[in-house]
């Protein structure tokens, strides 16, 4: 059996064809296409018609919010608005597919092959051009009633704050996702770490500023739902213990302190660009009622 992970985003559409003992058999990356869901669907077909043996379900993972009572899919980097990409996309692969919030497919990712293996109460939070979210409570994805909850960047951290694409005002991500701190900085990432460990005054302030932002959210986040583990995914996310020490020392000096309960675990993700489209072949085993077992991890990380 040979189960397809699919990740969407507005960029680049990345597929992972695995077998049902985890190993992964065929990839590739293809453009992606906004506004018109049906070419896109021809689109990754033709990415995947490289592998010849018939895929027995395919995992869709998908930024924006994927409706699970409607199952449709809407998503502003795509350009769709409530777009039915399940059927779609079974009309055009002639198999069962069905579709996950990206990050919700990176956490399922992370959960079963990588920083998380094994921990049932995980906030798993990517920091990128937004702010997503996703969440692991008693061993279980939390999802809210449509498959809709866990948007920790529209979580309001500033009352009256900033305008937000969401319409609201004050949302996490405009002052935490990685392009509120690039813009500020006016160079990209790579290049504010850089000058952060070259003893730049000015990166380190514009960073320690945006550290505060992230775990003023953070601290609320935790407040409420407890985890034991923290996971940073997402572009920034990559910038490992550089971020996370950082994180550590202001959740322990500035946020409001919890007695008696020791702080969260803070991790960076391990599956990199892979979490994804590897979620999705979960998905698609869980689907079918096969639940992937991977026999060789490490060969799974050298993948990515
Ligand atoms: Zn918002």
């Amino acid at each position: 059996m040979f189960f397809a992970g699919i990740d969407i985003g507005g960029t680049t559409v990345k597929s992972t064809i695995m077998n049902e003992f985890g190993r992964i058999v065929y990839q590739s990356t293809i453009g992606s296409v906004k506004g018109d869901p049906y070419q896109l669907a021809e689109n990754i077909a033709t990415g995947l018609s490289g592998f010849r043996s018939p895929i027995t379900a395919v995992g869709l993972s998908c930024a924006g919010t994927v409706n699970r009572i409607t199952h449709t899919i809407t998503a502003a980097n795509l350009k769709w608005m409530e777009v039915p990409f399940e059927s779609i996309m079974e009309e055009t692969l002639h198999c069962p597919v069905a579709a996950d919030n990206d990050v919700a497919g990176a956490l399922c990712a992370e959960s079963r092959v990588g920083c998380c293996v094994g921990e049932k109460y995980v906030v798993y939070i990517s920091l990128g051009t937004g702010i997503g979210g996703a969440f692991l409570v008693d061993g279980r994805p939390f999802r809210g009633f449509d498959n809709t909850g866990g948007e920790i960047g529209h979580f309001i951290t500033h009352a009256d704050g900033l305008p937000c694409p969401c319409g609201g005002r004050g949302c996490f991500e405009q002052y935490a996702s990685s392009g509120s701190m690039t813009r500020r900085a006016g160079v990209p990432i790579r290049e504010i770490f850089r000058q952060v460990r070259a003893g730049n005054p000015q990166m380190i302030a514009i960073l320690d500023d945006y550290v505060h932002e992230l775990c003023i959210g953070l601290a609320g986040i935790v407040h409420i739902f407890r985890p034991h583990m923290v996971v940073l995914g997402g572009g920034i996310g990559a910038a490992g213990e550089e971020l996370l020490g950082r994180v550590r020392n202001e959740m322990e000096t500035h946020c409001p302190s919890i007695p008696n309960t020791p702080m969260p675990l803070f991790v960076s993700a391990m599956l990199g660009n892979l979490a994804g489209s590897v979620g999705g072949c979960f998905l698609a085993g869980d689907i079918m009622g096969v639940p992937i077992h991977v026999e060789d991890m490490n060969a799974l990380l050298r993948a990515k």
